[in-house]
């Protein structure tokens, strides 16, 4: 990223990448006091832009900080962003944090900024792989209780197990994880949501200590709209011998099927394909579908 071209917003300036830089003392690189988004933008609008920057927000809340912008203002920000760079298909990233002004756990004067990068990112897992299915392993770390961690904010502090889990599963040949929750059931991956396949039907786990992702909620409605059952339920990791398909949703990871989960095999299948093709389909430009 040294050399990302394009712009980046940087507290409300657009700003040439290789410029947009912080203080080493900032707070958010020492306390994780850092909140951000991932989003897709296709043919050149952003999808579900405005529930992105309501969360971000919230997440900024939940760590008891402001971000000086509105909603709308970061909407428009984000907008600018992609079109000063000439994208249409772009993976969008915000990010607020706290600045250099103090350096300790209080931080309670320090600036907060915000900054918006974009760049290319078509397929966050290999994009045949997608289609046959991607292989999880099981994370040795679990998903915090929410009684000990912010877990319904998108805080960068919550991705530190996430990436230590991810990078095991590389070394040991897997795109990815599959993390418990602090009750040893099955939650969701290191950046995506997790569904199942049973009898027709499916499942997934309650997203009570998990970030209830953007991407599982809008297919969980065009499931329904295809007049799936969904069951939002507690899942043990005994059960996956159960399910015959297996996919994981999020806003970089789109919907990728799984074909194993450590010792437990998937068949990507008719529910999952559909599902891909109808998220394909919804995150067409409202503009252009009209
Ligand atoms: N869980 C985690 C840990 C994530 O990082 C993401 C990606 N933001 C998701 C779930 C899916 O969220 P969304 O669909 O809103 O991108």
């Amino acid at each position: 990223f040294d050399q990302l071209p394009g712009m980046i917003w940087f507290d409300g300036k657009l700003v040439p990448g290789p410029e947009a830089k912080i203080h080493v003392l900032t707070h958010g690189l020492h306390y994780a006091s850092a909140v951000f988004e991932g989003e897709r933008a296709y043919g050149g609008e952003i999808f579900k832009c405005t529930e992105h920057s309501e969360r971000l927000k919230r997440s900024a809340n939940i760590l008891d900080f402001e971000i000086p912008y509105s909603v709308a203002e970061i909407d428009a920000a984000k907008r600018l962003v992609i079109e000063k760079n000439g994208m249409k298909d772009a993976y969008v990233r915000p990010i607020a944090w706290r600045g250099s002004e103090q350096l300790g756990v209080s931080a309670q004067g320090n600036k907060i900024h915000l900054a918006i990068a974009t760049w290319q990112w078509p397929s966050y897992f290999d994009p045949e792989q997608r289609l046959k299915g991607i292989k999880l392993d099981l994370a040795e770390y679990r998903r915090p209780d929410p009684r000990t961690a912010p877990c319904l904010a998108k805080a960068a502090g919550l991705y530190m197990i996430c990436t230590v889990s991810k990078h095991r599963a590389e070394r040991r040949g897997y795109a990815d994880a599959m993390m418990l929750d602090w009750e040893g059931r099955v939650a969701e991956c290191t950046g995506a949501n997790i569904f199942f396949v049973k009898d027709g039907k499916i499942h997934t786990p309650i997203a009570d200590c998990f970030l209830d992702g953007i991407t599982r909620k809008t297919v969980i409605e065009l499931a329904k709209r295809r007049g799936f059952e969904v069951i939002e339920r507690r899942i043990l990791p005994d059960e996956l011998t159960s399910f015959s398909e297996c996919f994981i949703t999020g806003s970089a990871a789109e919907v990728t099927a799984v074909a194993e989960i450590a010792d437990w095999k998937f068949t990507p299948g008719t529910i999952t394909k559909q599902l891909m093709d109808d998220y394909t389909a919804e995150v067409q430009p409202k503009s252009r579908a009209a």
